[in-house]
């Protein structure tokens, strides 16, 4: 089998030291909706310089660079054993240089292991066999800040009011938002998982953060959701880092999973402005890199 070793390691790099086209386009196209001279302003600016030179530098593009959980999406012939030891390889080597921090400490024991390689666990691994011929591995380096501010909500929920449909769901994703403001690193980007159990709720809640800005539930009543979240999550005026203004969050995503009768969760995902998430493709001898 391929030794993907390397091409890991590219992966880790470009994840780390860099943001996603529409995520910085986004964040740019921000900049312009807030008052110049305000700190709204500023700190939407500074973030943007700092990303274009942690570009330039292949530095990480935030100290915290976050929990890795990759995604890899195999078709029939390669081996996920000898796939986790070319990833978890990859990441010691990552950290070596650099690209990431030593993040991986065991709670338990305190220690950090020093390479970002803790038990089964650290980095997280999802693999899927899949028809065809191509192999996808995709990253997300997920920050501890902006994890610390997701929630998970059982409905009904009697403090907000909020019961078992989508107007409930809309009371507690605002709920998650007002309650993570100051903290979590806004603007933000939602990740909201209805259904499902506690367990796959947050699983569920973050692989939609694997999709583009802007990219639409095809369900028309969660496609308008979406973008009600969205809108009505800046009318808060949080805004960038907290600071006041009209970006708090950039985007919303939401996916409806089954559920047994007795259980309804609202699971909410946030995630931070470094919104760093990469795919890598093996096509035959090809490897491309969005
Ligand atoms: S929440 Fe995000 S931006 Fe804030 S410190 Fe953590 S990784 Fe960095």
């Amino acid at each position: 089998m391929r030794d993907l070793t390397h091409e890991i390691l590219e992966l880790i790099r470009r994840t780390s030291s860099d943001l996603p086209k529409d995520v910085e386009e986004r964040l740019k196209a921000a900049v312009e909706k807030e008052t110049p001279g305000s700190a709204a302003r500023g700190a939407l600016e500074t973030i943007l310089k700092n990303v274009e030179l942690s570009r330039k530098n292949s530095s990480p593009i935030c100290q915290d660079t976050g929990t890795p959980i990759f995604y890899v999406k195999y078709p029939a012939g390669w081996s996920t054993l000898q796939l986790k030891k070319q990833i978890r390889a990859a990441l010691a080597d990552a950290t070596k240089r650099s690209y990431m921090r030593p993040n991986s400490v065991d709670a338990v024991s305190d220690k950090n292991t020093g390479n970002n390689l803790g038990g089964d666990d650290f980095p997280y691994i999802h693999f899927e066999e899949i028809e065809g011929d191509e192999l996808t591995i995709e990253l997300m380096l997920k920050g501890g800040g902006c994890e610390n501010v997701g929630a998970q909500y059982s409905m009904p929920d009697n403090r907000l009011g909020a019961g078992r449909d989508l107007a409930g769901v809309r009371k507690a994703v605002l709920d998650a938002v007002h309650k993570a403001q100051g903290q979590g690193c806004a603007p933000g980007i939602l990740g909201v998982a209805i259904g499902g159990d506690h367990g796959s709720g947050y699983i569920k809640s973050k692989e939609v953060l694997y999709d583009k800005i802007g990219a639409r539930n095809p369900d028309p009543k969660l496609a308008a959701l979406e973008e009600q979240l969205t809108r009505e999550a800046n009318e808060m005026g949080i805004g960038p880092m907290g600071f006041g203004g009209k970006t708090t969050v950039i985007d919303t995503k939401i996916i409806g999973l089954s559920r047994v009768p007795a259980s309804y969760f609202v699971t909410v995902s946030y995630m931070c402005w470094a919104y760093r998430r990469r795919k890598m493709t093996v096509r035959g001898e090809e490897v491309i890199y969005d």
